[in-house]
């Protein structure tokens, strides 16, 4: 599959951006390494990969990069693995952090022990297909999520993959998997935005002043 017409941006501040970026070339889509907050500009959606969320935080503090990635990701399509969901949660614990709050889950940091405790499973998901390999890092454990989460997968009965309108988050990692169906989730998540926010795209609105909307598909 190729294509042409969506630019995705990953976070390149830390962690492992560039194993995103190979499997996001790998389907044909161009991309962006974001590491400056005026390089969102132009992307179609992003993603945030996993790394250190604490250390994301301390570079995201400088310039003002934290408020553009807030905006950023109230409008447009954010995809955040591991480090990258905890970034994107409302609720912060072990310990609290703040967040860009895009996500209405409460998140915990390391909850499943040290490194060494990392793990990889096959579960089922709401996925099309087979059970889908999750590899696990210093995994956080979602411990709470809001009514209009989409939880399309679990692990001993905590959602590790979930959707709440335009952002997806995982607390594995689907970039060190070679199945790549989570990135093709998120690049239909990201065409259906651009679709809809794109005035030549199939979705036309008359002005106000023809008194009338007429969608034409
Ligand atoms: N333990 C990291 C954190 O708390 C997340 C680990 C990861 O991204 N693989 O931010």
């Amino acid at each position: 599959m190729t294509d042409n017409q969506l630019t995705i941006g990953v976070l390149a501040l830390q962690g492992d951006y560039d194993a995103h970026r190979q499997t996001l070339n790998g389907l044909g889509v161009h991309t962006v390494l974001v590491r400056k907050p005026e390089e969102l500009d132009g992307i179609d959606g992003l993603i945030i990969p996993g790394g250190e969320s604490s250390t994301f935080l301390k570079f995201l503090e400088r310039e003002g990069f934290l408020k553009q990635l807030r905006d950023f990701v109230s409008q447009k399509p954010t995809f955040g693995t591991c480090a990258g969901a905890i970034l994107l949660a409302k609720e912060v614990m072990n310990p609290a952090q703040q967040s860009l709050g895009a996500l209405d889950i409460a998140i915990q940091r390391n909850a499943y022990g040290r490194q060494i405790d990392s793990t990889i499973m096959n579960a089922a998901t709401k996925l099309d297909g087979a059970p889908l390999e999750m590899v696990f890092i210093r995994a956080p454990r979602i411990e709470r999520v809001g009514t209009k989460v989409e939880v399309l997968a679990q692990r001993e009965n905590h959602p590790v993959l979930v959707k709440e309108g335009q952002i997806l988050a995982a607390t594995f990692h689907p970039e060190l998997s070679d199945d790549t169906r989570v990135h093709e989730l998120f690049l239909e998540m990201v065409r259906k935005a651009k679709t809809s926010a794109d005035p030549a795209g199939p979705t036309r609105r008359k002005s106000k002043e023809q008194g009338q909307i007429q969608e034409d598909f």
